[in-house]
């Protein structure tokens, strides 16, 4: 037996104002008293903060990402044409923040994106709130992603890559609006 698909007016838990919900979002701003929103799979609809970069443009919407800190411990073997095992080793030495596209992209834009920003991540410095595009992907789902964007940076690095393996340790996700 399917379960019935249950339809729930969503209601900001601080202010009351209804949540103009669409099917596939996630995240939202109240739009009376901008307390950020998430609904949780089990918990229904929690706080939760969302962070708007300084200096958003106001004509164009945001585009919202997961953010989280990342270590990464791998091992890594190549031909070692160019010594890109020690690039990669130098690469990794510290944490990292990792940025997942949170808006309904496609693969190619979410990998290029999460990629640049991986490499030359901005520096975050909270600002007011602003627009942003709707947010389609949950918090959960950051760390299989996450994962993806490792195994694509070290196949970037084009050297007859041989073997990778890696885990990675991401801390709690946190939503930000960046232009
Ligand atoms: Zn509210």
């Amino acid at each position: 037996m399917s379960q019935p698909i249950l339809l729930v007016a969503l209601k900001c838990p601080q202010c009351g104002t209804p949540v103009p919900a669409q099917l596939d979002e996630v995240a939202w701003a109240c739009a009376t008293c901008k307390t950020g929103l998430l609904l949780d799979e089990e918990k229904g609809l929690v706080r939760h903060p969302i962070h708007f970069q300084e200096g958003l443009p106001e004509h164009l919407p945001g585009r919202p990402f997961w953010v989280a800190q990342g270590k990464v411990t791998l091992d890594r073997q190549s031909r070692n044409l160019f010594d890109k095992d020690s690039e990669s080793a130098r690469f990794w030495g510290e944490r990292r923040p990792f940025f997942v596209p949170a808006w309904a992209c496609d693969v190619d834009e979410l990998v290029d994106a999460a990629i640049a920003l991986l490499q030359t991540p901005p520096t975050l410095k909270d600002g007011p709130p602003a627009p942003f595009q709707p947010v389609v992907m949950p918090p959960g789902d950051m760390l299989p992603v996450a994962d993806y964007i490792v195994v694509g940076v070290e196949a970037l690095r084009k050297d007859q890559l041989k073997k990778l393996d890696f885990t990675l340790d991401l801390g709690e996700p946190e939503l930000w609006i960046l232009p």
